[in-house]
């Protein structure tokens, strides 16, 4: 069998955007300031520092101002509480969206952390009134690295319509969002991709039984679990087509949940790591933050909020 056509998240992130690009400077020339994202990096993780670095660099490269913000290891959950409502209060310079970067300490309650971001900044869409308008099928702020998934699945024109979707993690972040999204009812907006799924989905996670006999049935086998290597080749229906959202390091190197060069002899489409979901779930955030802005001006009704 021929080998299965690669899923580019690097280019296809590329071409997002140069489209934001456009749209940036555009909100920008209207309103007369640059859209503005604040990341708050608490510790010194090289892994986090490194998503952060990449989140400014790709901000800088649309014209979002992009400000991080160093917390010592040792914040208390109170002081980052505290931390996140006075960047939301800052009204000379106002933080259109606001990202907390994951992981906290542990002795941290992330959740408090997260729930002191206003819905309406933010732009990871973590919060519970975000989450749950995605569950209601009228997202505002679709979970950055759940919207990259789909959005390669539309660009590599891969129907989602009555197949069968396979996500291995029901992690708020990812495998919950991602489910909800692929299950959701098709939409279209004019002018803009269809946001829908309209798939059968099955969430597979760490107790499932027989999760080889469930990834098989999968027509779209998504993995997200963080277990480098979990997804081998006879794990896999032929054709079918393989998303890879594990970033996991082994011995100094970034790989996936799929076994990619076995996989990749059996799927129809398959996505790198590096070079897949990782580059579009920050073009999705830098998405996210200029709809932020646009719906903090009152320039975008919350019905047309659904950028996929
Ligand atoms: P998580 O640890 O919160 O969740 C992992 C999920 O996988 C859990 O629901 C668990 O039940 C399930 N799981 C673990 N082992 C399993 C197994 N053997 N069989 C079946 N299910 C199993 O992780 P997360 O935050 O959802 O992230 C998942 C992976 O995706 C991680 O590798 C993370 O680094 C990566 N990630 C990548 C991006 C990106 O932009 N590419 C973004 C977010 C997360």
């Amino acid at each position: 069998m021929s080998e299965a056509v690669l899923l580019d998240g690097r280019r296809l992130a590329t071409h997002i955007e140069e489209s934001l690009r456009a749209e940036v400077a555009t909100f920008t020339t209207m309103v007369g300031r640059r859209p503005r994202l604040v990341v708050v990096l608490v510790g010194d993780l090289p892994a986090s520092a490194s998503y952060v670095k990449a989140k400014a660099q790709a901000a800088a490269r649309v014209g979002i101002d992009a400000v991080v913000v160093p917390v010592a290891e040792t914040a208390s959950t109170a002081d980052l509480v505290q931390l996140v409502e006075r960047i939301a209060r800052e009204e000379s310079d106002p933080a259109d969206g606001i990202l907390v970067q994951l992981p906290l300490p542990a002795r941290v309650d992330a959740t408090a952390v997260l729930d002191a971001v206003p819905p309406d900044r933010d732009v990871d869409g973590f919060h519970p009134e975000n989450a749950g308008l995605l569950s209601q099928g009228r997202p505002r702020f679709i979970p950055c690295t759940a919207a990259g998934v789909q959005r390669m699945l539309i660009d590599a024109g891969i129907e989602t319509a009555g197949r069968h979707a396979v996500i291995v993690g029901r992690s708020d972040i990812v495998g919950k969002p991602l489910a909800l999204l692929l299950a959701s009812r098709g939409t279209s907006l004019p002018g803009m991709p269809a946001i829908g799924g309209d798939a059968t989905v099955t969430i597979c996670h760490s107790r499932s039984r027989d999760l080889a006999g469930e990834t098989r049935r999968a027509d779209i086998l998504v993995a997200a679990a963080g277990r480098p290597g979990l997804i081998t080749a006879d794990m896999v229906k032929p054709g079918a087509a393989v998303v890879d959202v594990g970033t996991n390091r082994v011995d100094g190197r970034l790989v996936g949940d799929v076994a990619f060069e076995a996989v990749r002899r059996v799927a129809g489409w398959i996505s790198p790591v590096p070079g897949g979901v990782g580059p579009l779930t920050v073009a999705m955030l830098l998405s996210n933050t200029l709809l932020a802005a646009e719906l903090r001006l009152g320039r975008r009704s919350f019905s047309a909020a659904t950028r996929p």
